[in-house]
Formats: structure tokens, C-alpha cells, sequence
């Protein structure tokens, strides 16, 4: 296992649809509360380069940020991240990961917690977080990380669960621990991210969700239709105890 490489996807539309949800919920976290813990169960390696042979070969990023006019259609955090992390060069080729994305929307008070099993992409996310002193990172299984780093302190904050779903067993394994997680952090807000697919595995983690949590939201954002193959349609996000307005979100 762990063949997964998110190169290959970085900076497409299903990750402007999760990085932009990803600031919203942020951005209103950090208006609403002095320090925040944000921690990531799979983080990636944090900066990608969209030039890469990876990223070109399948075109997604074409299709997200390096699309005409993407920065305009995303949230202006995002578009900043964007900008930083290519040393304010509108035309750079890198994209931030969620581990940037987030780091440059929290404040100095604020901890990041982030989980990489991935030892090329543990290596390269040390990289790419190395001075930032907020930062704990953890070569280690993501979903047991977060269970045992919780309730963290600040009390406040928000978890990415942004899983690869190289098992097929991972959409409903992905329910059991944010009903666990939940148990230990009732303060925390959660995200996960899932991939609409022809497969449809994520309406079972759906079900599973609602069966143990009663205030699930969800957007789904397809950019094709779906057809008979095996191809990712589209992008989907879950919510939970996020407090403020989510606009496009509905309950499940
Ligand atoms: N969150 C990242 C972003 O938006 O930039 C992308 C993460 S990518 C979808 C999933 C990552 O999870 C991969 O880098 C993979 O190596 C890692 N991974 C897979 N299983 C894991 C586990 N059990 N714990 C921690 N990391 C894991």
C-alpha cells in the first residue's frame, strides 16, 4: 500500500474544492476564537510542483489552478497561499498543500499537528514546514494519531481528514474514527474530504456518518458527468460542529 502520490493530483479542481473549503472554515475559526489546534491524519508533502512530469501527465492541475482565471473563482486566503508559497509570482508553478494552506491562514498562538506515513512525502513535508515553529509533525498512521493527540490544548480547532482510499474498506473504517474522535474532542471541528467516483463507496461512509453523528453537512462539486469507468467525477466534503456558515452545504 501507500502507492498513493497526491503530485499527481496537487492543484486540480478537487483540490481547489477542498482547499477552498478549508479556508473558509478557517478563516471564520480564526475570527471566532483566540488560539486554534489544527491537525491534518494525511497530510501530504505540503508544497507541489505543478512543471512536475506527475503533475503534467494528468492534466488535473490544467484543469484547476493553472486554468484561466482559477484565482478569481477561489477564496482570496487561497489565492494568497497560492502567491506565498511562489514568493509573490502570480505566474509560479508551485501549489501549496493543506499543511501551507492552513499555515498561512493561522496566527503565531496557533499549533499544527500533521500526519504523513509516506516516508518520501514525511521527508519532503519536513521540508516544507522546516522553521515553523507551530508545526509537530508525526511519521505515523494519521487516524490513531489524531484520537490520541485529542483533546489537544488550545481546546479550539479543526481537523483535515484528507484520506488517499486505497482500501476499499477506508470509507467505512473513515466513519468509525471521526465517531471516535469525536468522543475525545467534542469541541473539534472536522473535515473529510472524499472523491465522487462511479463506484459510489462514499454513500456508504455517508450512512455510516449519519448513523453516529447528528449534524453532518455536505458539498459535493462534480466538474463531469459520470460514466461507465473508473474516473473521479467529482469532489465531496463533510462538515461537522464547523460554526459558522458554510454557504452551499446542506445536512445530510
Ligand atoms: N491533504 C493533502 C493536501 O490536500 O495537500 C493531500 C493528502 S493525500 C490525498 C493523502 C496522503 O496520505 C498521502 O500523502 C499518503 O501518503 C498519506 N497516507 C496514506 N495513509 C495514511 C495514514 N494511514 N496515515 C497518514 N498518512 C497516510
Amino acid at each position: 500500500m501507500l502507492s498513493y502520490q497526491h503530485l499527481y493530483h496537487a492543484g486540480g479542481p478537487a483540490d481547489l474544492h477542498k482547499h477552498s473549503v478549508l479556508c473558509a472554515v478557517l478563516d471564520d475559526l480564526v475570527a471566532r476564537y483566540r488560539a486554534l489546534s489544527y491537525m491534518e491524519t494525511h497530510a501530504g508533502r505540503g508544497l507541489y510542483d505543478l512543471a512536475a512530469a506527475e503533475s503534467v501527465k494528468t492534466g488535473e492541475a490544467a484543469l484547476g489552478w493553472l486554468a484561466p482565471g482559477a484565482a478569481g473563482r477561489v477564496p482570496a486566503e487561497l489565492a494568497g497561499a497560492v502567491l506565498a508559497v511562489n514568493g509573490g509570482d502570480p505566474d509560479g508553478m508551485s501549489y501549496p498543500g493543506s499543511p501551507l494552506v492552513a499555515a498561512h491562514l493561522l496566527r503565531p498562538q496557533d499549533s499544527l499537528h500533521l500526519c504523513e506515513l509516506h516516508p518520501q512525502e514525511y521527508a519532503a513535508l519536513e521540508k516544507a514546514v522546516a522553521g515553523d515553529e507551530r508545526v509537530t509533525l508525526y511519521h505515523q498512521d494519521g487516524y490513531e494519531s489524531v484520537i490520541k493527540l485529542s483533546p489537544p490544548l488550545p481546546r479550539r480547532g479543526l481537523v483535515l481528514v484528507d484520506p488517499s482510499y486505497e482500501i476499499k474498506d477506508e470509507y467505512i473504517q473513515v466513519a468509525g474514527v471521526i465517531d471516535r474522535l469525536r468522543r475525545v474532542w467534542p469541541d473539534g471541528a472536522v473535515l473529510l474530504w472524499y472523491p465522487l467516483l462511479p463506484a459510489a463507496r462514499h454513500e456508504a461512509m455517508k450512512t455510516a456518518l449519519a448513523k453516529t453523528q447528528p449534524d453532518v453537512l455536505v458539498h459535493e462539486y462534480c466538474w463531469t458527468v459520470p460514466e461507465g469507468g473508473s474516473g473521479m467525477y467529482g469532489s465531496g466534503m463533510i462538515a461537522l460542529n464547523c460554526p459558522g456558515a458554510l454557504p452551499g452545504f446542506s445536512s445530510l
